[in-house]
């Protein structure tokens, strides 16, 4: 089938080269030219596994090309939408701004019976705003969220959990019918394909980055709770995890959450909830991120007492610039932040990630950063975990890390070290809610 993707980001690149290969012929459509140019070469314009490899593919077979001239998108039978919706600068509602462009520039190049799939994640209503929008061309709106994982972002958009179509009413088109050819490979693996209204499938999204931040930000909460009781809350998040109804993932306690989605995500939905009369249904969510705001907090603190209270001109290691591991997206990095602090309050910060750096150092150029993980915790006094890369959880030995670094500090703001093993060493330890 003929595909468009409007917007080249994490989420459209990676759609647009994955629709590619499973055999759709697709052109994906960005105002971003260097992107763009990138794209068109056959290069990742960002760290995503399993990218490169589907780029070159679909370039190569000829069925994947990549434009800003959106006239490309005429001709394609489904338009995937799947532009930034950033949190607004001037409050915690998205910014639709992007939606409203791509559908402006998309709408004159729309034939009777295309389908335009919504994949953003959008307030709940924007699609029925913009359905009236694309009427008189005689294609139809679906929303279509995805629910991709960065880092596992190939592996999810080809065989995705679960696949959410939201339908207008009174559509004459069978775009569930339509999506599901799109979707063969996943829907012929008997992948739960959900038929929705418009405002259900929005909130479909939301609602499960609002789940995912909540269950994280409770373990967080009894994490505060264990910092001033002894107890340790990885030991209770293993001891409720086995309970079925309750489940271990997303129960890690630590710096908290942060990337693209979920603080814009829970920020968007407390402002819409706020618009619709019903803020006070999500206000936990409002508790939800300072929870998660203040772990930063806490890990900035355990890097102050691990050094005696002040931080200034001590050196300090930040194992970390990206928002969670296998990616380079440090939007809204907790990592970043705590660094960013650390750096504010005096110390020689030196941050160092396997693909992050470029990214962290465009956004904060007054951070040293070094690729290289035994130099940038060469003569540290301390050391912070900060994003739990294996080349820091699991490769890095209190042993090796002690013929480095100056000092024994180490501050594990991912709760992935064994705190026997770098005490046993002659380190002093700090974990998140552990004693
Ligand atoms: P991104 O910032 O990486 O990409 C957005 C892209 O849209 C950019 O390349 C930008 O240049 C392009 N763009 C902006 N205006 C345009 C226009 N008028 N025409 C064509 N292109 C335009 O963002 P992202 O992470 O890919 O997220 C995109 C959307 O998907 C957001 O709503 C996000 O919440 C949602 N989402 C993201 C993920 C994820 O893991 N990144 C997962 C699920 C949903």
């Amino acid at each position: 089938m003929r595909l468009s993707v409007i917007g080249c980001g994490y989420l459209g690149a990676v759609h647009a080269a994955a629709m590619a290969s499973i055999g759709h012929e697709v052109v994906g459509i960005d105002v971003d030219e260097r992107k763009i140019e990138a794209l068109s070469r056959g290069e990742a314009p960002f760290f995503e596994p399993g990218l490169p490899e589907i780029l070159s593919e679909g370039i190569a077979s000829g069925r994947l090309t990549f434009t800003t001239a959106m006239a490309a998108a005429r001709g394609a039978k489904v338009h995937f939408v799947g532009v930034g919706t950033p949190q607004r600068a001037d409050g915690h509602a998205a910014d639709l701004t992007y939606v409203n462009a791509a559908f402006d520039g998309l709408v004159p190049f729309l034939t009777p019976g295309d389908v335009v799939a919504g994949k953003s994640t959008v307030p709940v209503g924007t699609a029925a705003g913009l359905a009236p929008r694309i009427e008189s061309t005689g294609a139809v709106l679906v929303w279509n969220p995805e629910f991709l994982r960065e880092g596992f972002a190939v592996k999810d958009t080809i065989d995705p959990d679960r696949i959410v179509v939201g339908v207008a009413d009174g559509q004459t088109v069978d775009a569930p019918g339509i999506l599901r050819e799109v979707y063969a490979p996943a829907v012929a693996k008997g992948t739960p394909f959900i038929v929705t209204d418009l405002a259900t499938a929005e909130l479909v999204k939301v609602a499960a980055n609002a789940f995912l931040a909540t269950k994280i930000s409770f373990i967080n909460a009894m994490a505060e709770i264990a910092e001033v009781t002894g107890a340790d809350v990885t030991q209770l998040a293993d001891a409720i995890g086995h309970d079925a109804r309750i489940g271990r993932r997303f129960l890690g306690a630590g710096i908290g959450f942060g990337g693209g989605c979920l603080p814009k995500d829970i920020r968007a939905f407390s402002a819409r909830a706020e618009e619709l009369g019903r803020g006070e249904s999500v206000a936990f969510l409002r508790e939800v991120d300072e929870i998660n705001l203040r772990r930063r907090d806490r890990a900035v603190q355990l890097v102050l007492d691990g050094l005696g209270g002040q931080v200034f001109e001590k050196k300090v290691a930040v194992l970390g610039a990206a928002f969670k591991p296998h990616s380079d997206d440090i939007r809204d990095s907790p990592a970043l932040d705590v660094a960013v602090r650390l750096h504010g309050l005096g110390a020689h910060v030196v941050v160092t990630d396997p693909e992050a750096i470029a990214n962290a150092r465009a956004k904060h150029p007054q951070l040293t950063y070094e690729a290289d993980r035994d130099e940038a915790i060469r003569d540290a006094d301390a050391i912070i975990l900060v994003t739990e890369w294996d080349k820091y959880r699991r490769e890095l030995s209190p042993s090796h890390a002690s013929t480095l670094t100056a000092g024994r500090v180490i501050v594990d703001g991912r709760n992935g070290l064994d705190p026997t093993a770098w005490r046993a060493a002659g380190w002093t330890y700090y974990g998140m809610g552990r004693p």
